[in-house]
């Protein structure tokens, strides 16, 4: 009887021996993918698609076939199967024989040209244009703000102007994030208050500086307030998540390198991160920098000293804050976090330990809002779906406030809810840490009302 066509293949590489496969695929890893199909049910490309070819399964087959120059890495099919994914990495967490889809994807990507014209632009304008250049970014932020501050984003969004430029859904000003064009910068040494109990580094960002410099500000309170010496890095830098996470792998690389510099020599404890997908990223430099022996080794020692914020704070044992902030509040659990990091429990011991809160569980809190590092930018279709699924589960929960940790999910949730009229803010876990200890600044209207 002929057997099927992936046993058949299976017994052919066997048989004959492995054709040499394309530098820069793990084929070790590639190979741990028994094609089992456990992981289809939990993936949301798949579930808007409806196409075995945009499956966990299905993607790690034709990056075999890629790999073993069966298919071409051009080939307009494969570039779409592979682009179409939000690299959410829900299939790790639901893979039976340990795959790590998201590191196969980034080499895959790696070898793959960008899809379409909006994924060049966004590689082009984005990734190596801003992010990596700290002064483009600084005016940037500045004018960004300053459109938020003078309250010209309704007038612009309803202008429609924005749908003609190539970064247009950024410009559609979320209503989250900071609004002062001006930003007090943060002390180069936050000391801690009591017994001091670590000496620990933060990492401020790019994005997460320019459009959440409040969140950095009370994440280094949160972490002061737990007997941390907060240090910031010699010099601003972007870890270079976004760039890793869309196959740019050279940016990627470099940005790794500067990353561990600026922390380098400083006698830490542990470097602190409060966004998801940077800290996942800095959680795996060794296989940012596999091409580069001499910083391989450094990479792997740096990133067994990178924390989540709430994974750090539950680890040294949290100070319970003293101010009581009386809201029902939902956590939705960035990808990055939860599959990226397996961190589930951490974040939620965090609000359920400021006093006052509720917290309600939101139906598939741990699926991707569909922001997905540029994804929202390049395949807003897709993202749309899930990103409408998100706001559906949110307003079922009854939630008061949504509580993440992520810059990319709060700004994708907080539009989706915006333009859906719901009136529920989202903020990051930190900022109510933040404000249960004391400071006041930027606390929506539910906040600063529940608080009075
Ligand atoms: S990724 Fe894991 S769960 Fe999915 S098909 Fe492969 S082995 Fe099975
Ligand atoms: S990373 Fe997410 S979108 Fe991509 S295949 Fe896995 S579950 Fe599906």
């Amino acid at each position: 009887m002929r057997q099927p066509a992936s046993l058949d293949f299976k017994r052919q590489l066997e048989r004959d021996g492995v054709p040499a496969p394309a530098a820069g695929i793990d084929m070790d890893l590639v190979r741990d993918c028994i094609h089992c199909g456990l992981c289809l049910p939990k993936c949301p490309t798949f579930r808007a698609l409806h196409h075995e070819g945009d499956s966990p399964r299905g993607r790690m087959w034709q990056i075999k076939e890629a790999a073993l120059g069966l298919v071409a890495f051009d080939d307009p099919r494969f570039q779409a199967h592979i682009y179409q994914c939000f690299n959410c990495r829900a299939c790790e967490t639901a893979c039976p024989s340990g795959v790590q889809f998201g590191s196969v994807m980034e080499m895959a990507r790696a070898q793959t040209p960008p899809q379409n014209r909006r994924d060049r632009m966004v590689r082009a304008l984005l990734l190596n244009g801003l992010l990596p250049h700290s002064r483009r970014l600084r005016t940037a932020g500045w004018l960004y703000r300053a459109i938020r501050a003078l309250r010209l984003a309704a007038l612009l969004r309803r202008s429609g102007i924005w749908r003609i430029l190539p970064l247009g859904k950024f410009a559609a000003f979320p209503p989250v994030g900071d609004t002062s064009p001006r930003q007090v910068p943060l002390a180069a040494l936050t000391p801690a208050q009591g017994a001091r109990r670590a000496r620990v580094g933060l990492l401020t960002g790019c994005i997460q500086d320019e459009m959440f410099h409040g969140t950095n500000r009370r994440t280094a309170l949160a972490l002061a307030m737990n007997g941390c010496d907060v240090v910031l890095p010699s010099t601003r830098v972007c870890c270079g998540a976004l760039a890793s996470h869309a196959g740019e792998a050279k940016t990627a690389e470099r940005l790794a390198g500067a990353t561990m510099d600026a922390f380098n020599g400083q006698g830490l404890d542990a470097v602190v991160v409060n966004a998801a997908g940077c800290g996942s990223n800095m959680k795996e430099y060794e296989v940012q920098l596999r091409n580069d022996a001499p910083r391989r080794e450094a990479g792997a020692a740096f990133s067994r000293t990178v924390r989540d914020a709430s994974e750090f704070l539950v680890e040294i044992g949290l100070r319970p804050p003293s101010r009581l902030i009386p809201l029902r509040v939902a956590y939705q659990d960035p990808c990055h976090l939860v599959h990226g990091q397996k961190i589930h429990r951490q974040p939620r011991h965090v609000l359920e330990t400021i006093p006052g809160i509720e917290l309600v569980e939101m139906k598939e809190s741990d699926w991707c809002c569909g922001s997905a590092g540029v994804y929202n930018l390049t395949h807003p279709e897709i993202s749309e779906e899930a990103l409408a699924w998100k706001v559906r589960h949110i307003v079922d929960s009854g939630a008061q406030l949504i509580a993440s940790a992520n810059p990319g999910c709060i700004l994708q949730i907080g539009m989706g809810l915006q333009r859906a009229g719901h009136d529920i803010p989202v903020v990051h876990v930190m900022d109510l840490l933040g404000w249960a200890y004391g400071d006041v600044s930027q606390r929506p209207p539910v906040v600063r009302q529940a608080m009075a």
